[in-house]
């Protein structure tokens, strides 16, 4: 029978990066030393078992999607990751869970040269909360408040695939086997678009940022409200993710639109950042596109590829309405 220390012990400390905390696990608190001059950013999410994911969900793509989650926050701030905690609330101490997903969570942070840096352990209902730490330079963070008129619009990567994969598990839509565990592996598996983030931020070439969780149309609306500006949005402009691409327009629409799960950056930047942006997208090998832009008027304007209003009725995530 694993003890709750034991279980510390065997799947979450490791030996300790030589650099990046200056006290690890075992102690009551973590030290973290910040770069000279660096402001910390730091931000919490929690994933619930049959709320942000189905019970009996694969173990080491939960270690991943709890670490990816935290860390696409941090993109959509600029910041680069330093180090997270780990709050794990376990229905059962099971060495098959515990080793999976203990190899989800430290293969993501290993990839972004992050280390675990304390946390809890508690029995009960599966939750995981993780809160990341991730430094930048001073007035350098990607605010929602920051957008101004006439900035394009921008989006990282492409939209939808999560969003059709949960569509297909539901049975809303008909997917064939090959098609859903294609899309499935952006509902499981997102990358976060970290370097992307660091990039705009250290070059001050992007205004505002922020990480499409809930939808893209939903988020994008704290950027307009945060900031007191409009925006026009070429809906057929928007990426659909490669099977979604395969699919009706009215679906492809939806689901790029007002998805979800997709941890892409939405951001906006000044038409004169236009080359730029591309050229720090590619240096780090993320595609971008520009799929609408800034307004004085406020509100969201959603335009076909004619530049026709579009008329979808979208709706962002709300856990307290859905
Ligand atoms: P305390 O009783 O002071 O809260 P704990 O006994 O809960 O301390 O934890 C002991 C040490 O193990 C602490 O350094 C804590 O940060 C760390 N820890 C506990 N749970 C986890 C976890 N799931 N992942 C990483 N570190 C953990
Ligand atoms: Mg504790």
């Amino acid at each position: 029978m694993l003890s709750e220390f034991d279980l510390i012990k065997e799947y979450f400390q490791r030996p300790r990066h030589p650099v990046r905390a200056s006290l690890g696990i075992g102690d009551d608190c973590a030290l973290l030393t910040p770069g000279a001059g660096m402001q910390t950013a730091i931000s919490s999410d929690m994933l619930v078992e049959g709320r942000h994911f189905f019970a009996g969900e694969d173990a080491y793509r939960l270690g991943h999607k709890s670490l990816a989650v935290n860390l696409s926050d941090l993109a959509a701030m600029g910041a680069r990751p330093v180090g997270f905690t780990l709050a794990l609330a376990l229905p059962a101490a099971e060495r098959s869970w515990l080793d999976g997903f203990s190899r989800g969570l430290f293969d993501l942070a290993d990839a972004f040269n992050i280390e675990l840096i304390g946390g809890d352990t508690t029995k009960g209902p599966l939750t995981i909360c993780i809160t990341v730490f991730g430094e930048l330079a001073p007035d350098s963070a990607l605010r929602r408040s920051a957008a101004q008129v006439d900035d394009d619009l921008w989006i990282s990567g492409t939209l939808g695939d999560a969003r059709l994969a949960l569509a297909g598990y539901r049975h809303e839509v008909a997917l064939d086997a090959a098609s859903l565990q294609a899309a499935a592996v952006r509902m499981h598996l997102p990358v976060p678009r970290v370097e992307l983030g660091m990039l705009l931020a250290q070059q001050r070439i992007a205004h505002a940022a922020i990480d499409i969780s809930d939808g893209l149309v939903g988020d994008l609306g704290h950027i307009l409200a945060q900031s007191g500006v409009g925006a026009t949005l070429d809906v057929d402009a928007l990426p659909a993710g490669a099977v979604l691409a395969t699919r009706e327009t009215a679906l492809r629409r939806a689901y790029t639109a007002a998805g979800g799960d997709d941890y892409e950056l939405c951001f906006t930047a000044p038409a004169s950042a236009r080359s730029a942006i591309l050229a720090a997208a590619a240096s780090v090998a993320t595609p971008v596109s520009r799929v609408g832009r800034i307004d004085a008027a406020s509100g969201l304007r959603l335009c076909d590829a004619s530049g026709a209003p579009l008329d979808l009725a979208l709706q962002g995530f709300d856990h307290f309405t859905s």
